[in-house]
C-alpha cells in the first residue's frame, strides 16, 4: 500500500465514530480520495558551469472546501508525486482541525539544493513560480516552507510572482501587500509575520506543555528530539526557555547523526557550534550537531531507541516503522514532522500503551501563523508578536481541548484517530449547512 493510501485507510477508520452520518461521512470520503489537482512540472535549471538539468517538481492541491490550497513547497531528493498527494491530504485535514478557513495543498521539487549554488537554487526557485503562477494566489493557493525551504527563498519566490503579476494584463487586483499573501513564511522585513519562523516548533511545546497538565505530570521529564532543522531547533529552543526543572533534552540529532547528554543541551549552544562551520547557498548549515562536541555521538537510530519520557520526530517520513517500533521506550511520542511514523508502527506503538500526538495536531502552529501572515497582509496589518502567540496558542488549545474531550468520550481511541475524526467533524458541519 501507497503512503496515500495508507493515510486514506486510516481516515476510513473513523466511520465507526460517525453513527447514524455514514452517508454523509462516504460521500466526503469519497471526495476526498483523490485530490482535486496535481500538477507537475518540469523545471530547467542553468548551472553554473554552463550544463543544463532538468529537475521534477509538483504541486498538489487536495481540497479547497474550507478555503484557498495551503501548504508547504519541500526541496528533497527522494520527493515523489506520493509524498506530495499525502502532505497535501494531511494540510487538508491538519486545516480543518485548527478551524482556518483553508484547505490543503503541497509542492516540491525533486533535487538535493545543499548541492546547489546559492544563484542555481534561486533561478530554480524562480522557475518553479513561473511555472505554478496560473494556479496560486491569495485566494487560490498559498504556498509555504517546508523540509529545506525557508525565508529567503519564499521571498525570491514572492518577487518573482510579483514580477508576473505586474506583466498579467488580466489581473485586476494588483496591490503589493495583497499580493504578497500568496506566499507564507517570508521574512518579516518583506511581509512575513513576526512568529512564523518559530512557529511549528513553538505550536508543538505548547500541545506537550497541556498534555503534561491533563496528565498531571509533576516529574521531571528527558526528552529526545530528532531533527534539528527549523522546527526541531525551534522546539528544542522555546522547550528548553519554558521550565528547565520539568524538561531535560538529553539528545538531538540532524541528518548526519545525534548527540547523547545526561546532563542536557542548551539548544542555542548547540546551533552556534553548527552555524561556526559556515552556510551552503546562503541558506544550509555546513556543521551538523555533531560538531558541537557536546556530549557523545550517536546515530538517529540510537536516538529512536533511547530511554526517554519524549520523543520528538521534528525530521522526515516513515522514521519508525514496524522493525523499530518494539524498541522504542518513550512513553509521549511528538509528531512534529509529517507522518514521521507507518501505520504498522503506529499500531505497535498504540498497542504498547505509547501516546502519540498526531501531526495535524502538533505541527499545526505553522499554519496557524501562516494564515495570521495571509491576514496581515491581505488587511495591511502588522501584529505583534504578543498578538501572534495568544492567537497561536488560543487555536492550538481550542483544537487540542476538542481532541481530547473525544479522548474522555470514546475510550481505548488512539489521538491521531480522534483528531482524524475531529477533522471530519467540522467538515461534516461545513458540509451540512
Ligand atoms: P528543515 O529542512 O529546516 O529541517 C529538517 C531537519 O531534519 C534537519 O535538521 C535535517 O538535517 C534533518 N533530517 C533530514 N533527514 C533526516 C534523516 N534521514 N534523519 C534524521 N534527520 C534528518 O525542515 P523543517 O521545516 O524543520 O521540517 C521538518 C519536518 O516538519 C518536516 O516533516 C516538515 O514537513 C514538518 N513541518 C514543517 C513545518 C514548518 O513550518 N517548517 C510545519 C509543519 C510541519
Amino acid at each position: 500500500m501507497n503512503i496515500y493510501e495508507d493515510v486514506l485507510k486510516r481516515l476510513k477508520e473513523t466511520r465507526r465514530i460517525f453513527k447514524g452520518k455514514e452517508k454523509k461521512f462516504d460521500e466526503l470520503f469519497e471526495v476526498f480520495r483523490e485530490p482535486e489537482r496535481i500538477i507537475k512540472v518540469n523545471l530547467p535549471l542553468r548551472r553554473d558551469d554552463g550544463r543544463l538539468e532538468v529537475c521534477e517538481g509538483y504541486r498538489v492541491q487536495h481540497n479547497n472546501f474550507l478555503g484557498p490550497y495551503k501548504g508547504g513547497i519541500r526541496y528533497y531528493p527522494e520527493v515523489d508525486e506520493d509524498e506530495v498527494k499525502t502532505l497535501a491530504l494531511l494540510m487538508t485535514l491538519k486545516c480543518s482541525l485548527v478551524g482556518l478557513p483553508l484547505g490543503g495543498g503541497k509542492g516540491g521539487i525533486k533535487v538535493d539544493p545543499k548541492k546547489l549554488s546559492e544563484k542555481e537554487l534561486e533561478r530554480l526557485s524562480r522557475e518553479y513560480v513561473r511555472k505554478i503562477y496560473d494556479f496560486i494566489g491569495p485566494e487560490k493557493d498559498v504556498p509555504a516552507p517546508d523540509v529545506n525551504t525557508n525565508a529567503k527563498i519564499m521571498d525570491w519566490m514572492v518577487d518573482e510572482y510579483l514580477k508576473l503579476a505586474k506583466k498579467d494584463k488580466q489581473r485586476k487586483d494588483l496591490k503589493i501587500n495583497y499580493l504578497k499573501a500568496t506566499f507564507t513564511g517570508k521574512s518579516v522585513e518583506n511581509g512575513g509575520s513576526k512568529g512564523r519562523e518559530e512557529a511549528t516548533g513553538r505550536g508543538g511545546v505548547i500541545i506537550l506543555e497541556e498534555i503534561i497538565k491533563k496528565l498531571k505530570i509533576k516529574k521531571s521529564l528527558r526528552v529526545a528530539i530528532q531533527g534539528f532543522g527549523n522546527v526541531g531547533y525551534h522546539f528544542a529552543k522555546v522547550l528548553y526557555e519554558s521550565n528547565k526543572e520539568l524538561f531535560k533534552i538529553v539528545a538531538l540529532s540532524d541528518s548526519k547523526g545525534g548527540i547523547y547528554s545526561e546532563e542536557g543541551f542548551n539548544p542555542e549552544l548547540v546551533m552556534e557550534c553548527k552555524k561556526e562551520r559556515g552556510m551552503i547557498s546562503g541558506c544550509y548549515c555546513v556543521g551538523d550537531v555533531c560538531d558541537s562536541r557536546l556530549g557523545k555521538d550517536i546515530t538517529n537510530e540510537q536516538l529512536l531507541e533511547l530511554d526517554v519520557d519524549v520523543l520528538v520526530l521534528a525530521a522526515i517520513e516513515d522514521v519508525i516503522h514496524k522493525d523499530n517500533a518494539k524498541k522504542v521506550k518513550a512513553k509521549i511520542i511528538i509528531e512534529m514532522a509529517n507522518r514521521p511514523i507507518t501505520s504498522e508502527a503506529d499500531e505497535i506503538l498504540n498497542k504498547k500503551g505509547v501516546l502519540i500526538v498526531p501531526d495535524i495536531l502538533a505541527n499545526s502552529g505553522g499554519v496557524i501563523v501562516s494564515y495570521f501572515e495571509m491576514v496581515q497582509n491581505i488587511k495591511n496589518q502588522i501584529w505583534s508578536e504578543k498578538k501572534v502567540f495568544d492567537n497561536l496558542r488560543k487555536h492550538l488549545i481550542e483544537a487540542f481541548n476538542e481532541v481530547w474531550r473525544m479522548k474522555n468520550k470514546f475510550k481505548n481511541i488512539d489521538l491521531r484517530t480522534l483528531a482524524y475524526a475531529a477533522t471530519i467533524k467540522r467538515i461534516l458541519e461545513k458540509f451540512e449547512k
